[in-house]
């Protein structure tokens, strides 16, 4: 789950993290109330949206004036921000950021994210702030340290130093200290909020000498939301696909992919070897959709509403092997999928496993046109032709 600048602002500052001082406003009325109770000129108008790269692509202003704030923050309201990250469609802007303008002196990269290889966090930080950290460690991988951290001992201060001393020139030693303290205070905050990612890029040194997170960016481990039950009240829906919002509300596993071929599947196994038969057969597959080993008749149903509603979607393969998922439970779930909405795409379905005669003859006594496979490779041949009609 990924939360906004704001938020992870939020929880930073509870962590002892210092932020500049802002406000969320949602429109140009509120942005300018916001940049009165801040200190300014100059103040910074920052769209909230879930991706990065928002300075390169308009997202952030720095504005002289309230005038200014009013127009940057209705500039961006509303409208779609297209950033290297978000795709050429772009994201709608629903809130922006007004914060302090702080004067920086230093940028700074600062990240927790769990390594896997080594299957440890591990803190990033590099000298090179402000800018793609994908791009600093391509180009100058020298300049991006790194420490793993032992989840049994937790950060040690050592660690901090290490990284801190690495960096050339040398900060003060006012604003060193604060850099290796902020270091530990970042670790805790990764750890308390099960995150997958606790990212500050640029942390900078002010010309005063303060250091400070001015961006923010915090993922949470979907899995550990259960526990984090506060956190997830911060989750933002108008952020996502609509159908993700679906598939998640149904516990479905399902990943939008580039082709144009819908698959519904039960077992992740079986779904992947599904999208791989697809591709060997020449086409691509629309979705990654799992509804899971023991699906009712209404997450089938939903599962193939979703794909439905997927107007890339040229043809629509099911494959079922049927365990404690009954086929003749799939089929009374394809069905009532279809009542709601027409299939007007040719459906190849192949049906193997516990109930199958009974899953077939559901299907074979509805008006449902489809298509049979007797196995996969046969399944993936069928829907290959289809779309390549
Ligand atoms: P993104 O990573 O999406 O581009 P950032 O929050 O990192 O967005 O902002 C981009 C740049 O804008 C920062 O590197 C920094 O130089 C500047 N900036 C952002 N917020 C402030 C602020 N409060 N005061 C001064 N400069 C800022
Ligand atoms: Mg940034």
């Amino acid at each position: 789950m990924k939360l906004h600048e704001y938020q992870a602002k939020e929880l930073f500052k509870r962590f002892g993290i210092p932020v500049p001082d802002g406000r969320v406003a949602r429109s140009g009325d509120e942005a300018v109330e916001a940049a009165r109770e801040l200190n300014g000129p100059p103040w910074v108008v920052k769209a909230q949206v879930h991706a990065g790269g928002r300075g390169k692509g308009g997202g952030v202003k720095v504005v002289k004036s309230i005038q200014e704030v009013k127009k940057a923050a209705a500039a961006v309201l509303g409208t779609p921000l297209v950033t290297k990250q978000t795709g050429p469609e772009g994201r709608k802007v629903h809130q922006v950021l007004v914060e302090e303008g702080v004067q920086i002196d230093r940028e700074f990269y600062l990240a927790v994210v769990i390594d896997r290889a080594q299957a440890m966090p591990v803190m990033i930080f590099s000298q090179a702030g402000g800018m793609d950290i994908e791009e600093v460690a391509a180009s100058t991988p020298e300049l991006v340290l790194k420490q793993f951290v032992d989840p049994g001992t937790g950060w040690m201060p050592y660690q901090a130093r290490t990284l801190a001393y690495g960096v050339d020139p040398l900060p003060g030693s006012d604003p060193l200290k604060d850099l290796t303290a902020l270091m530990g205070k970042l670790y805790t905050a990764f750890v308390s909020l099960d995150c997958s990612l606790a990212e500050i890029n640029p942390l900078v040194i002010t010309r005063q000498g303060k250091v400070m997170a001015v961006d923010a960016k915090i993922n949470i481990d979907d899995n550990a939301l259960t526990r984090q039950k506060e956190l997830r009240a911060l989750d933002d829906p108008k952020e996502k696909d609509s159908l993700d919002v679906k598939a998640e509300e149904y516990n479905l596993n399902y990943i939008r992919l580039g082709g144009n071929i819908g698959a519904m599947v039960n077992g992740a196994g079986l779904a992947m070897a599904t999208m791989d038969v697809i591709k060997l057969a020449g086409a691509e597959p629309a979705n990654f959709l799992d509804v899971g080993g023991g699906a009712s008749e209404e997450m089938v149903t939903r599962g193939l509403e979703i794909i439905l509603e997927d107007k890339n979607v040229k043809a629509i393969l099911i494959n079922i092997f049927g365990g404690i998922l009954r086929c003749d439970v799939l089929a009374r779930g394809v069905l009532a999928a279809a009542q709601k909405t027409a299939i007007k795409v040719p459906l190849i379905v192949r049906l193997e496993g516990t109930n199958v005669e009974e899953g077939r003859k559901i299907l074979k006594e509805s008006k449902l046109k489809f298509m049979v496979a007797k196995d996969m490779a046969e399944a993936a041949a069928m829907v290959t032709e289809q779309v390549k009609k």
